[in-house]
Parts: C-alpha cells; sequence; structure tokens
C-alpha cells in the first residue's frame, strides 16, 4: 500500500476534508502579496489529531522554486517605512531571548529591511538569503547587506553559528516544514534562538472568515495553529520560549487596497477616501490576532 499524506505538524495521517479551495496560481505567479483571497493550489485538509491544516496535494519543489526566483512585488518597496517599523517591533523581542547581539540569519530575507534594521541596532554580522532575484538584488545594492541569492535550505552556511536565525513569512510556504527546522537547528550556535513570523489559521479571524481570510492564498501550503507549531517545534527539539501576535505595520493606503481582494470598487472608493482626508500615508499596525510570531531555541 501506498503512503498517504501526513500531517507536517504531529505525523498523524488522520488528514480529513476542510476547505474547498483549490484554484489555480493564475497569472500572476508566487508573488507574496496577493489580491486573490481563497484560493490554494489544491483543497486544505485537517489534522484530526493536532488541528493543523494543509494543502491535501503538495505542490513539487520544482513548481515553488520556479515561482519565486521570478517573484518582485514593488508593494513591499512601496511600504518600506511600514516593513521597518514592523521589524524594530520583532527585533526588540528577538534580542530579549537572544544572548548577544551577533550573528543573525534572515531566511527569505525579501529586500533586506530586517537585516538593514538588525544592524542599525547594533548586530555585528547580518545575513540573508533569499531566492528571488529582484528583491535579493536590492538588499545588496540598495542596502549594502550581505544578501545571496540562494535557495534557503540548500545554500551553504557556517553551523553552529548563529545566534538568530529568523524565517518572517517563510514557514507557511514549505510543504516539509520539519526539514527545515533540522536546518536551522544546524545552523544555531549555542543558545541561539530561532525567529518565526507565521499567519494564524486557529485565529478568530482566520475562523471566521475560513476560506475568505486573506491567509490562503495560492503559495500557503501549511496553517499552523499555535497548538500545531509548537508540536511541530517540540517534535524537532526545539523549546518554545514566547508566542505572541505579530501585528504588520503598513500604510492606511495599503490596507484598503488590500481589500480589492473583495471587492474592488469598495477597496478603491476607500483607498480615494483616505487619500482625500490626508491618512493614506499613515502608519497603521491594526492587530487582527491572525499573524503570530514564535521564538524558539533548540
Ligand atoms: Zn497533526
Amino acid at each position: 500500500m501506498a503512503e498517504g499524506p501526513k500531517c507536517a505538524a504531529c505525523g498523524s495521517p488522520d488528514l480529513r476534508p476542510h476547505l474547498r479551495v483549490a484554484g489555480d496560481m493564475g497569472d500572476e505567479g508566487l508573488i507574496p502579496t496577493t489580491d486573490r483571497f481563497g484560493t490554494a493550489l489544491s483543497d486544505i485538509v485537517r489534522c484530526a489529531s493536532c488541528g493543523h491544516m494543509q494543502l491535501a496535494r503538495m505542490p513539487s519543489d520544482a513548481e515553488l522554486e520556479s515561482g519565486y526566483a521570478v517573484a518582485a512585488s514593488d508593494d513591499y518597496v512601496a511600504e518600506e517605512a511600514g516593513q521597518r517599523e514592523t521589524a524594530r517591533r520583532m527585533l526588540a523581542r528577538i534580542e530579549a531571548h537572544a544572548l548577544r547581539r551577533g550573528a543573525i540569519l534572515d531566511l527569505g530575507c525579501w529586500v533586506g529591511f530586517l537585516l538593514a534594521e538588525a544592524r542599525e541596532r547594533g548586530w555585528r554580522e547580518p545575513v540573508g538569503i533569499e531566492p528571488s532575484g529582484f528583491a535579493s538584488a536590492y538588499a545588496r545594492d540598495r542596502l549594502a547587506l550581505d544578501v545571496r541569492t540562494d535557495d534557503l535550505f540548500t545554500v551553504p552556511l557556517p553551523e553552529h553559528h548563529f545566534d538568530a536565525v529568523v524565517l518572517g513569512d517563510v514557514i507557511e510556504h514549505l510543504p516539509h516544514p520539519g526539514e527545515a527546522l533540522d536546518r536551522i537547528a544546524a545552523l544555531l550556535g549555542p543558545g541561539g534562538v530561532a525567529w518565526f513570523a507565521l499567519p494564524d489559521a486557529g485565529s478568530r479571524v482566520a475562523r471566521v472568515l475560513a476560506a475568505r481570510w486573506w491567509s490562503v492564498i495560492p503559495t500557503h501550503v501549511q496553517y499552523f495553529t499555535r497548538g500545531s507549531i509548537t508540536t511541530l517545534l517540540e517534535r524537532h527539539g526545539f523549546t518554545v520560549l514566547e508566542i505572541a501576535t505579530a501585528p504588520k505595520a503598513f500604510s492606511v493606503e495599503y490596507y484598503l487596497s488590500r481589500l480589492e481582494g473583495y471587492s474592488k470598487p469598495t477597496g478603491r472608493a476607500l483607498v480615494r477616501g483616505a487619500r482625500s482626508l490626508g491618512v493614506a500615508e499613515r502608519m497603521w499596525a491594526p492587530d487582527f490576532r491572525d499573524r503570530m510570531m514564535v521564538i524558539a531555541r533548540r
């Protein structure tokens, strides 16, 4: 008998149908921001044992890699102020647990705003890996960061070296998140901490919106809850130090324009309204409590 799919968090084979959201990734490809809420690469199943949710059929690594390599989005550059403010808040949490501001590795660093902020705060060795050619070139050329264009989990890096390894909005994209944790464990030095930011599929907003939740998008293959990410980390030898909500700061205009994913006329009208009121550029970090950060030590 062929071995069927198992829960990526706890390993249970008891996966049950949960959300019917199968679609295709469309012409946009695997861009990190999308208006195509409520569409995934296959239907979503839920683990009867731990509550973790994941795609019923995982895309192949090749499918994902080819998409990420060409990913480009102007949104995340235009929203630099918000990205940096979010990064500072997250770094403060990491610094509360890290032994020192030494070597910090950002796996999937995108254009590098978190690393740039870490450098500002005295981290001695900020290093980033980013598969997107556009984003990694931005980090190197515009921010003068040590960022390599490469695969996150096969790139050669010094082992037992890093004081912090961070993955912001990455683990929910990985078909094999447990293998990623083993790699991170090998990269962390003594007392080093791992930090993750990811959607919280167990949050009230996620449960109420279900298939219409804004984190149900074609590039997400895992839907962790606080319980299931803890289960996965513990199975790979990590101890969770802190779990908290992790709201993102964006301009008011960005948030309102996201509403176009639900209704284009409404989103556009709200953006026009915000511009006319002069508040479109204002920073806003509403906490929908559906995005979490997890800090763990190996
Ligand atoms: Zn499970």
